[in-house]
Parts: C-alpha cells; sequence; structure tokens
C-alpha cells in the first residue's frame, strides 16, 4: 500500500477560492433561501402548456406537497419513487419530500417493469409518483403473491387521469400546508437516491444528503464568478431528464437557488426545442452530445433566433473537438463548455469557469477544472499513488459534495470511497498545464456482462464502448458461445433489449474464442477497444 505521501502528493484545487457553505441547512432551506427577493419570478415554465409558476407559487405547493405525502402516511426517513418526464409535479413532489424529511428515487419512466421494481424493491419505496401510461408497468408482474400490490402495498399517484386503485396529484398539490409535519433533518440524512452502476457490478443506489446537494450547487452557483453562474434573470432549459442528477441538481437546484426561471420540457424533438428556446428567451441550455448534434447539425436551426442564448454547457459524455466547433458557429455569442459529473460525486467533478473568455479560457475538449471547496487527484491505478500534471490515470475526488455511500451496501462503498474520503472514479483522464481536466476512457458497464453471462448459451463476454457520433459512446459486446450453441448477433441483441433501458441496448456483437484476460484474470479492455479501432470486422 503506497504511503499517504504518496497518494496525495499531487491534488488539484479550484482556481476559484474556497468559500463558505451553508451546508448545515436542508435542502429546501437552501435552495429556496432567497425567494422572498423575488416571489413573483417565474420559477417553472412548463413548455407544452406555457404555464408558469412563479417562485413564491412554487414553494407553496412543494409545502402543500410535503403536507399531502404526510397525510398519506409518508413519514421522515421513507423514501418515494418519481417515474415521470420533466414536469412541474416532478419539481413539486422532490422538493415537497425533502420538506418534510423524505427520500426521493428517481427512476426512467422507460424502464422495464423488471428494471422499476429491481429499484422499487431495492429502495423500499412506499410511494410512486407517475402518469396513467405507465401504471400498467407497476401492474404487469407474473401472478406472484409476493409481488407488491398498487393500493395494497404501495400507493400510486398519478399527475394525470388515474386508472384503478390510483391516487390523482392533488391529493399533494392540493393539500393544507399547515399540515406540514414538524421534522428535524440533520445534514447527513438522505434527500435523494438516484441509482448508478458506478464502475462495477448492477445498478446501486447512491445516497445523497442534504449536505452533499447542497454543497454541489453551492459549488456551482455561489460566489463570486460572474461569467458563468446562473443569474435571476437566467431562463434555463430542462430537457434532460430531471430523474438524473446532472438535470435534477445543474439545471433544477441551481436555478431555484439563483432565482433563474426554469423551462420544462418533457422529451426532446428539435422543433419544438427550438420553438420554445425562441419564444422564452431562453439565456442558458444544459445538453449533452447528442443534442449538440442537433443543434448543430440541423437545418432547421438557421430558421430560429437563438440570439438569447449566453451559455451551452454540455456533460455526461465526452464532446468532441469538431462537435464544439460546430455548435460555436451557430451560436457565436455563446460561452460553450463542458461539465463532467457522476452520480457518486453529486454529481459535478469539474466544470468550466468561463469558457473561452477571460478570465478563465477553457480549451476545446477540456471538462474545466476541479469545483471549489473540493480535491481532485489522478491516481495509478495499479499502485494508488497520486500522479502530477498531463499522466493519465484514475481520476478520484474529494469534498462534502460526494454521497454518504451506496444503500445497503457497504463493500462497494468501501470499493469506491477509500478510508481517506476519495471517491474513486473509475474514469481515466488527465489534468492539464492550466489545471484543466480531460476524460481519456471510461471502465465499461458491468451490468451487461452480467446478463450476457448470464445466458445459458454464451460462456463468456465483455462489453466495450465505441464511439459514437450521436450518443458519444455506444456498448458493444464480445460473446464467447457455449459449445455446440448457435447464438445470433440478433438473438443476444434481443435478449439484451428486452432487460434494458434502450440506451443501454448492443449495438453490435462480435463473437470470439475467447475473452483476452490479464494473468489476474481482469478483462484485458484495451486489447478489445484495439480491435474495434482497427476494423470494423475486427477479429
Ligand atoms: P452518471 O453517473 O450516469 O452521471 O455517469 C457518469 C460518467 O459519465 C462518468 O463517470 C464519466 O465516465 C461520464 N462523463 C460525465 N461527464 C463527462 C464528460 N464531460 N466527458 C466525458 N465523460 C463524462
Amino acid at each position: 500500500k503506497p504511503s499517504t505521501e504518496n497518494t496525495t502528493t499531487h491534488v488539484f484545487k479550484s482556481k476559484l477560492p474556497d468559500i463558505p457553505i451553508s451546508n448545515h441547512l436542508s435542502l429546501h432551506t437552501y435552495c429556496f433561501q432567497n425567494v422572498s427577493d423575488f416571489p413573483d419570478n417565474p420559477c417553472l415554465i412548463v413548455g407544452s402548456t406555457g404555464k408558469t409558476y412563479s417562485f413564491a407559487e412554487t414553494h407553496l405547493i412543494c409545502r402543500k406537497t410535503a403536507a399531502g405525502l404526510s397525510n398519506l402516511g409518508i413519514k421522515q426517513g421513507d423514501v418515494i419513487m418519481i417515474l415521470l418526464q420533466n414536469c412541474a409535479e416532478f419539481v413539486f413532489a422532490f422538493m415537497g419530500a425533502s420538506i418534510m424529511g423524505a427520500v426521493t428515487t428517481t427512476a426512467n419512466p422507460f424502464y422495464t417493469s423488471t428494471e422499476v421494481f429491481k429499484q422499487f424493491n431495492a429502495s423500499r419505496a412506499k410511494l410512486i409518483i407517475t402518469m396513467s401510461q405507465y401504471v400498467d408497468k407497476l401492474r404487469e408482474s407474473t401472478p406472484d403473491e409476493n409481488h407488491p400490490r398498487i393500493g395494497e402495498d404501495f400507493t400510486v399517484i398519478t399527475i394525470d387521469e388515474p386508472p384503478e386503485n390510483c391516487l390523482h396529484f392533488t391529493v399533494l398539490s392540493e393539500a393544507n400546508e399547515n399540515d406540514v409535519p414538524e421534522v428535524s433533518i440533520k445534514p447527513d440524512d438522505p434527500v435523494a437516491l438516484p441509482f448508478s452502476s458506478g464502475t462495477t457490478g448492477l445498478p446501486k443506489g447512491v445516497v445523497l444528503t442534504h449536505k452533499s446537494l447542497i454543497t454541489s450547487v453551492a459549488q456551482q452557483v455561489d460566489g463570486e464568478n460572474p461569467n458563468l453562474y446562473l443569474k435571476q434573470q437566467d431562463v434555463v432549459l430542462c430537457v434532460l431528464p430531471l430523474f438524473h442528477i446532472y438535470s435534477l441538481n445543474s439545471v433544477l437546484l441551481c436555478s431555484l437557488r439563483a432565482g433563474a426561471g426554469v423551462l420544462l420540457m418533457q422529451k426532446f424533438e428539435i422543433g419544438s426545442l427550438l420553438e420554445l428556446i425562441q419564444r422564452h428567451k431562453v439565456s442558458v441550455a444544459a445538453v449533452v452530445p447528442p443534442l449538440v448534434v442537433a443543434l448543430a447539425k440541423n437545418p432547421m436551426v438557421a430558421n430560429f433566433d437563438l440570439s438569447s442564448i449566453r451559455m451551452v454547457l454540455s456533460g455526461a459524455a465526452p464532446l468532441g473537438k469538431e462537435l464544439e466547433e460546430a455548435l460555436r458557429s451557430r451560436v457565436p455569442q455563446a460561452i460553450l463548455g463542458q461539465g463532467y459529473g457522476m452520480t457518486e460525486a453529486g454529481p459535478v467533478l469539474s466544470m468550466c469557469l468561463g469558457f473561452a473568455k477571460e478570465p478563465y479560457p477553457t480549451k476545446s475538449g477540456s471538462c474545466g477544472t476541479v469545483v471549489r471547496n473540493a480535491e481532485l487527484k489522478v491516481i495509478d491505478p495499479e499502485t494508488g499513488c497520486s500522479l502530477g500534471y498531463n499522466q493519465p490515470g484514475e481520476i478520484c475526488i474529494r469534498g462534502h459534495q460526494i454521497m454518504k455511500g451506496y444503500l445497503n451496501d457497504a463493500e462497494s462503498t468501501a470499493t469506491t470511497i477509500d478510508v481517506e474520503g476519495w471517491l474513486h472514479t473509475g474514469d481515466i483522464g488527465y489534468v492539464d498545464d492550466d489545471d484543466e481536466v480531460f476524460i481519456v476512457d471510461r471502465v465499461p458497464p458491468a451490468e451487461l456482462e452480467a446478463l450476457l453471462i448470464n445466458h445459458s448459451s454464451i460462456a463468456d463476454a465483455a462489453v466495450v464502448p465505441q464511439k459514437d457520433e450521436v450518443a458519444g459512446e455506444v456498448p458493444v459486446a464480445f460473446v464467447v458461445r457455449s459449445n455446440g450453441f448457435e447464438l445470433t448477433e440478433e438473438a443476444i441483441k434481443e435478449y439484451i433489449a428486452k432487460q434494458v433501458v434502450f440506451y443501454k441496448r448492443l449495438h453490435k456483437v462480435y463473437f470470439v474464442h475467447a475473452i483476452p484476460k490479464s494473468p489476474s484474470g481482469k478483462i484485458l479492455r484495451k486489447d478489445l477497444r484495439a480491435k474495434l479501432a482497427v476494423a470494423a470486422s475486427p477479429i
């Protein structure tokens, strides 16, 4: 084991000074702390209807929702699940749960029934807030006595006309705010429970506390840095799904704190996106690489006035230089840049400070610099020793914003957060001479490998990412068939597609005789990636 000196010889900090952070508060108190300064400003703008909720209205409905949850028997520490696309009710439910001390687990409404129930059972949720069209998934189960039943074992609330045994969202949003229970919330109490696969294994609950989320929001919007941070006059595009922590934190919570308006879009469709940006004069767009492709390349963009955009922030996956430059020509007035996040890290590790504008110019392809009030280091994955500038290794982060741990999984927590409090991301990257973070690699999806190996006709398998212009990266599998079995690529793709959400589906399957492994049994992913790079038919 390397000495402490070796593991912390090179530690990178923000270019900005640390600031005092009010992370002793509860998340809702912190986010709504400044509401009395701008009660009538638009807080939530529903893209599909144009309905706008002011900050005062939003705050009130969140408190009513807290009261409603309590009336339904939800107690401090209980978990509720939100299974929704972006909508105002998502915000009311999440903040309402925080107000009464409950915890929200957010799930993708496109998940299969099996995926939803895995998360539902692991999080021990008591109530699900969803739309009627997804309720079938909650019923769709084998006739199994142990399967939880709507209305008996858990409550289902829909934001539209409720199907049988379900309640309408108004039981929450129209409750009496005087019924909000008195709770004493501690900084270390959980408030959000997103699920993430991390670097190893199956999806696990990521426990984010009031303190972690306040710290993360403060790192992004508190203190002085006028170039970048959200302002009261901003209208922030919320098209990325709120069930993912990137949008929940960096779009919603940051906007609430800063007093910026949030334009809620249920789903991405280029025509309505452009129309809404123009109509509501969106000034800040939080995007991911596939959205950048659309903005950079779709010919419709030329027909709309996007001059209101002052900043485009891309995150969640690598954004190539070419794309960044193509986007730059479409919104020349805007500051562009990337943020680098990981659910377990709260999620933001680094972000650009003033993308390509003084006083903090940022290079193309860079993920910015580490957030303030945090430490970042790059370690040699073999020795654990910290590395200096320009040396690639595993990125680690330390600070109050990182998760408390994985839910009920001390072992995975201990392999991800070490005894010194460093969270190991599994991402390979480096910090250049200007303190900018660059990601060069990513640990592959162990969840897909586990599913493949479960297949009775598959002897061994490995999954590696392949570069894709639209999605950033797509999963590709190498499969060893069990002796005597005739398994086709299509059959394997279908087998996986039935079990996972669409973006985890395999794009290609290569059959091989053996998966290359190191003497210690680790898959030699570099070899597989090299094969992918060489040819379309690599074997
Ligand atoms: P998630 O937990 O779903 O947010 O996924 C986190 C992972 O996304 C990180 O560990 C990175 O591998 C990847 N990621 C996030 N942001 C970036 C970025 N700007 N560039 C490259 N990879 C990124």
